[in-house]
């Protein structure tokens, strides 16, 4: 227990092998040419002129799924400000734009296809992108945001596998999507974003082996942490982060999510635990504090007294760790509707949501190139 938060650590063999990492690899190459194809810096996304709120907001989702697979130092940049319906390619622009398939350019497949993706390359190294999506062939909000992601990783450079020799990924030819309608990906198609883009090269040779791929491990370690816990009632929120192979990601969740409303004056406070790792899989914890100013519903997030253990070894008792850092990070926090997101502060990107009728209760991660965290807390 950590000031009344439940926290755990686990090490688990849940991971890719290197053997189904590299047999992915080599058949994503042999669609491409005979090189894994990437860009060499990461590019960002830009919604075509025209789009509507719900496109961008879809397209969003998308990219937020991504780069939690990503490395923290290769994220893409989402940018709202919209690029012309054309289909010339701005440089180092993924453009994205939703389109009835007649408008779509010639180079793009058969009658049957419900969303594209093409790119423009200098020797395996992509320069630009673009991808469209027929909104009339495609129901619903989850199958969009599928058929996005599966689009992205086209324009991010991955090709077609056959699905009966490699089942867990969305790159089938077919459009099955699998796992993505629920709006995760695959645990093959989480490694192979982080060892495309951390351990190779732009426009690497397919034929590479274990030694281009560096150390690989199919064992995770994971710490959580549980705040609110009543048994028979999902009150509780749950967060942490994961490590795989030096790449650390954070998670939040609970149920119940809600708006936190403006109100003309006042201030609402949460208190709760962060728990998260470092590159190096050791152990960071903390406090957490979030307060907003309900006039403006701008506010602060807090997280202070923040510790750490050695590497794969679990959090100890409160105080029995080392400083992490100088020991706090601080940052301005925005709330729209049942999110908040960083404004300003330390390095680093926040999201969170406010759960609970009254919003007792908040959720959300921390992501720094030197920490991932998620962390929960209660209303004061
Ligand atoms: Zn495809």
């Amino acid at each position: 227990m950590h000031d009344g938060v439940e926290v755990g650590h686990v090490r688990f063999r849940d991971g890719v092998s290197a053997a189904e990492l590299l047999r992915y690899l080599r058949a994503d190459a042999r669609d491409t040419g005979g090189v894994v194809e990437r860009w060499s810096s990461p590019p960002t996304v830009r919604m075509v002129a025209g789009s509507t709120a719900q496109d961008g907001a879809d397209t969003f989702q998308a990219v937020r799924l991504i780069n939690s697979a990503l490395p923290a130092n290769w994220q893409l940049h989402f940018d709202d400000t919209p690029t012309a319906r054309t289909a010339t390619l701005d440089p180092g622009v993924i453009k994205v734009g939703f389109a009835p398939r007649e408008q779509w350019p010639t180079s793009c497949g058969g009658p049957r296809t419900i969303g594209c993706a093409w790119t423009q390359r200098v020797s395996g190294r992509l320069t630009g992108a673009g991808v469209a999506v027929d909104d009339a062939r495609v129901t619903g909000e989850r199958r969009r945001i599928a058929v996005l992601l599966h689009e992205l990783l086209h324009a991010l450079g991955r090709g077609h596998v056959d699905p009966n020799a490699i089942p867990n990924t969305i790159m089938h030819p077919s459009g099955d999507l699998g796992e993505s309608e629920h709006l995760i990906l695959s645990g093959l198609d989480v490694a192979a974003l982080y060892a495309v883009h951390d351990r190779l090269q732009p426009g690497e040779s397919g034929d590479f082996d274990m030694n281009d791929l560096g150390p690989w491990s199919d064992v995770s370690t994971h710490v959580f942490g549980r705040i609110g816990y009543i048994p028979g009632r999902y009150e509780a929120v749950m967060f942490g982060a994961v490590w795989q192979n030096g790449n650390v990601r954070p998670w939040a969740l609970a149920f119940n999510p809600s708006v936190l409303s403006q109100r003309p004056s006042g201030r609402a406070s949460w208190a709760g635990r962060l728990l998260g790792l470092t590159p190096r899989a050791e152990t960071v914890a903390g406090a957490a504090d979030m307060t907003v100013q309900l006039a403006t519903l701008h506010g602060t997030i807090d997280f202070t007294g923040l510790e750490r253990w050695a590497a794969h070894a679990g959090p100890g008792t409160l105080g029995t760790g080392t400083q992490w850092g100088d020991g706090d990070l601080n940052y301005r926090i925005a709330v729209q509707g049942a999110v908040f997101h960083d404004i300003g502060g330390d390095a680093g990107k926040i999201t969170g949501i406010f759960y609970g009728s009254n919003q007792q209760r908040i959720g959300g991660t921390l992501r720094r190139t030197d920490l991932a965290a998620g962390f929960g807390a209660q209303r004061q």
